[in-house]
């Protein structure tokens, strides 16, 4: 399938994401949950004038799954969703001003200083990449009995294909990079650890947050 270009800005951005030295890096959880947040928020929001919606706040949550053996977490939850065109639009650009001022800091700033300023910024979704090799998002938008799969691993470009999903909402499925004597990404996949960064950065989010580890 033909690879699709980032935008040059959302390219830039993202290749610092990557070879980020940030060591912060857990805080890829906190932009992807209050994402998943935000999306709860726009269909809670509908379904308080949409009979149709059919949900109320207490079913909506967000669930984190560790697989230890294919090395990824998962990060769903039963939001509004994203159209094909959304997936393109939202994921494809820079869409805040967040990430564009981190970006502004990290070239200004020599390597040692921008370890203070980016934990200052919402960094948003392509902090994702600071510990992934791929990421794949699949997303079925409130209204719509389509679902559109969005994959890229990395600043060369990503893909977009039709996917199947018997729910409303997003699927963000990291692959994490392989450990290194400098760092390791495996703990993304110990339950404590990801227990302890949902209780240190996702403490104020409103929706139930689950966590489940996929056993082999
Ligand atoms: P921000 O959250 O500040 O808008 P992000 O980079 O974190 O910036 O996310 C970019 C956009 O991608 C969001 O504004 C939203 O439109 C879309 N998005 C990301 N994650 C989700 C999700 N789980 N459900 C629905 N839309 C999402
Ligand atoms: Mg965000």
């Amino acid at each position: 399938m033909a690879k699709k270009q980032f935008k040059a800005e959302s390219k830039r951005l993202l290749e610092l994401m990557i070879h980020s030295i940030y060591t912060h890096k857990e805080i890829f959880l906190r932009e992807i949950v209050s994402n998943a947040s935000d999306a709860l928020d726009k269909l809670a929001y509908l379904s308080l004038t949409d009979d149709k919606v059919g949900m109320s706040r207490s079913d909506f949550g967000i669930e984190i799954k560790l697989d230890q053996g294919a090395r990824t977490i998962t990060v769903t939850d039963n939001g509004i969703g994203m159209t094909k065109e959304e997936l393109e639009s939202n994921l494809g650009v820079i869409a805040r001003s967040g990430s564009l001022q981190f970006k502004k800091e990290m070239e200004q700033s020599s390597s040692g200083e921008n370890m203070d300023i980016i934990g200052q910024f919402g960094v948003g979704f392509y902090s994702a990449f600071m510990v992934s090799d791929e990421v794949t998002v699949t997303s079925r938008a409130y209204g719509s009995d389509e679902a559109w799969r969005w994959k890229s691993a990395g600043a060369d470009g990503y893909t977009v294909e039709e996917s199947r999903k018997d729910t409303v909402g997003t699927e963000i499925v990291m692959k994490l990079k392989e450990d290194t004597e400098e760092e390791q990404y495996g703990r993304f996949l110990d339950a404590h650890e990801i227990s302890a960064l949902v209780k240190k950065y996702s403490d104020y989010i409103r929706y139930p947050i689950r966590m489940e580890m996929v056993k082999h």
